[in-house]
């Protein structure tokens, strides 16, 4: 066969095309950070909203009682409980079920919807025993992490902007998320509060500075992607001086929306083109883990079409919108047999194609352009909003310990990913800066977190 022979151009060009030197890091960096400061300048100032958390009392580890939180946030949905004891005893017992959202409902209506998240909860808390206790005379209280594009109106209520992520529940976008969730805990005779919503990545670096007082900025990647950290409030000129007693707040960056100075291709600009959303999330659309199996078979159906990747025949299947998964990449890339076994069945089972050690060695290729993009551009971004804290007080970043927390599916579980991402950040920082920057793995801080921030925010004290 003679696929890699006509194929190899094309190779090159798609490496080209996807590129990430370093004055290219360096431009999105500092895009970032002009970005970050525009959207706290006034409302719809720029791509990132930026937007207000209301949470501005972090946990600190005095923390006690029982706490439920609810996540949604993609294909999966998350209740938890948390007995917290306090400085000394910090988490006494912890409890969760996951389950996974259907794929109707991702299209259904908002009560739909919701009325499925009350009957998870309903059920969960039904079955709480053992070390988990409620004061008499309380309800139990919940931190609900959503993490979609909100308007936070206070920390218990927010309007839901846009659906992301592949979902397209019908009416509830413009509505209070809180509001829905209270009417359908209603409607099942469920008889517990929400204290506080909160977006996924408030909830880790929430979760993550109760261990941690160095965390400053959480980064989430896993279906979407999104970003937030730690600001000052007279930093934020679109507050106009109505500031909370605390001096400090957690912004939430939206950062899939950011835009500017990406390298894209043709395979990008047609799978935004297919998309619910055209024009919009394109940061998230480059680097999360929705997406970069799409690319990635965008890209090995044209080679096929114009390449003879696969030889003279293309193989019908391989022309299925997002046939492949980010975790089949990933899988593909762990292969480490002298003919690559791994890449041939999957190659075989997901698309029916046979393929030979050539043909593998071009679909790992090309699986790992998409993939060192995103992990780069990835770490371009967060070196954008150190450097934006940095510029604003000079040595409170770079002088000191200051800890990034990482959550998501994608930063978990692809190895490539996060050492391409760690490498552009040290590329960026240089040795000395990058010495003090620690990239560290929350496990699962944002549900805990959300249930930390219900107990900072309780009713009751
Ligand atoms: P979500 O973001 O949906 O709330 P997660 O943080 O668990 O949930 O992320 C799930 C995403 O992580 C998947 O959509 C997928 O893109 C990515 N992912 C899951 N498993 C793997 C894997 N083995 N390798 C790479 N990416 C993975």
């Amino acid at each position: 066969r003679s696929s890699a022979i006509s194929v190899a151009p094309m190779l090159t060009k798609l490496q080209e095309d996807c590129a990430t030197p370093l004055p290219v890091l360096r431009h999105v960096a500092d895009s970032m950070s002009d970005d970050i400061r525009a959207g706290l300048a006034v409302e719809g100032g720029s791509d990132l909203k930026m937007i207000l958390s209301y949470v501005d009392s972090l946990p600190t580890g005095n923390e006690k009682g029982l706490f439920y939180a609810l996540d949604l946030g993609g294909t999966n949905f998350r209740v938890l409980r948390v007995q917290l004891g306090g400085k000394e005893e910090r988490v006494i017992d912890t409890e969760f079920e996951q389950v996974s959202i259907p794929q109707e409902l991702m299209f259904a209506t908002s009560e739909e919807l919701f009325d499925f998240i009350a009957s998870v909860l309903a059920n969960f808390a039904q079955r709480e025993g053992g070390k988990f206790h409620l004061p008499p005379g309380r309800k139990r209280e919940i931190g609900f992490t959503f993490s979609f594009p909100v308007k936070q109106t206070s920390i218990d209520s927010g309007i839901l902007m846009k659906w992301t992520k592949g979902f397209a529940v019908s009416g509830t976008p413009g509505k209070d998320v809180v509001a829905c969730l209270n009417e359908a805990m209603d409607r099942k005779g469920l008889d517990m509060r929400v204290s506080a919503l909160v977006n996924d990545t408030v909830g880790t670096l929430a979760g993550a500075r109760y261990w941690d007082d160095d965390v400053l900025v959480a980064v989430i990647l896993g279906t979407g992607t999104n970003a937030c950290y730690v600001e000052r409030m007279d930093a934020i000129p679109k507050l106009q001086g109505q500031f909370s007693p605390s001096d400090r707040t957690i912004v939430n960056l939206e950062w899939g929306a950011f835009s500017k100075g990406l390298p894209l291709t043709v395979f990008d600009r047609d799978m935004d083109a297919a998309s619910i959303n055209p024009g919009e999330q394109i940061f998230e659309k480059t680097i999360s883990g929705m997406y970069l199996g799409e690319i990635a078979r965008r890209a090995l159906l044209n080679m096929a079409e114009e390449g003879a990747l696969f030889g003279d025949n293309v193989p019908k299947k391989l022309s299925t919108p997002f046939l492949l998964g980010t975790p089949h990449l990933s899988t593909m890339q762990q292969d480490s047999t002298y003919d690559l076994q791994t890449v041939g069945s999957i190659l075989y089972d997901v698309a029916g194609i046979d393929s030979d050690l050539n043909s593998r060695k071009i679909v790992l290729e090309v699986c790992d352009t998409f993939v060192k993009r995103a992990g780069r551009l990835a770490g371009a971004g967060i070196v954008g909003i150190l450097q934006k804290i940095e510029e604003d007080t000079k040595g409170t970043v770079f002088g000191k310990r200051t800890v990034v927390a990482m959550d998501g599916g994608l930063y978990e579980r692809y190895p490539q990913y996060r050492q391409y991402l760690t490498e552009a950040v040290t590329e960026l920082l240089g040795p000395e800066k990058s010495q003090n920057v620690v990239i560290e793995h929350s496990k699962d801080g944002s549900g805990i977190g959300a249930a930390l921030l219900a107990a900072t925010n309780s009713k009751y004290d």
